[in-house]
């Protein structure tokens, strides 16, 4: 039985980054909808009692691999994902894109010491991070994820997933923080400008979680 997580902060703490209303529906609807979905899927099944993540790398088992044991299904065919596999997927991923956003609060305060040397030390400042966000965010095509993740050796890499994808199929890699840059995650305010959506969510993006 997976539970919805609660969520870190007041539905209006992200205001105006992230409205209330975009909030709701996408928390109370969506992100519940994936839970109660996926518990409807696991119940008498030896799913019922697996950790998300271990009913992820279990459901995506069928998938084709790379060399590195990478399952390529979940990346490039995400239309191949089962209903177990993509239901638990958008609950892992949501949660998270919960917790890769905080309040802005003191307005600007920005990151700790920590995170802010690991991004300077990888990508020379937060603006070239940031573009690179931006750029894969922008050229998804589709509904998606945006991924800070890192290798085994702490060196971090931007990347995208199609639909329920997620980089918990390879083992060498840890995802850190996510966008979720499905329609349903801007729609309301910025309608379709994905570039709008992702311009406006820096103040709001939780950087320690890099550190
Ligand atoms: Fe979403």
């Amino acid at each position: 039985m997976t539970e919805l997580m609660k969520l870190p902060y007041a539905q209006d703490a992200l205001e105006p980054a992230i409205s209330k209303e975009t909030i709701s529906y996408h928390y109370g609807k969506h992100h519940r909808g994936y839970v109660d979905n996926l518990n409807k899927l696991v119940e008498g099944t030896a799913y019922a009692d697996m950790k998300l993540e271990d009913i992820i790398r279990e459901a995506g088992q069928d998938f084709p691999r790379d060399g590195r044991g990478t399952a390529l299904g979940t990346q490039y065919c995400p239309g191949n994902g089962s209903p177990l596999f993509v239901n638990a997927a958008q609950v892992y991923n949501h949660n998270l894109y919960w917790e890769s956003l905080r309040p802005d609060e003191p307005v600007g305060s920005g990151m700790s010491e920590a995170a802010s040397s690991y991004i300077n030390e990888y990508w020379g400042s937060i603006d070239r991070l940031k573009s690179a966000v931006t750029r894969t965010a922008t050229k998804l095509f589709g509904s998606g994820w945006v991924w800070i993740c890192k290798h085994e050796d702490n060196s971090p890499f931007v990347r995208a997933t199609h639909d329920a994808g997620t980089p918990l199929d390879d083992p060498l890699v840890t995802p850190l923080l996510v966008i979720d840059v499905w329609e349903h995650a801007y729609y309301l305010q910025y309608k379709n400008d994905r570039a709008k959506y992702i311009e406006q969510i820096w103040p709001v993006i939780n950087w320690d979680k890099l550190a």
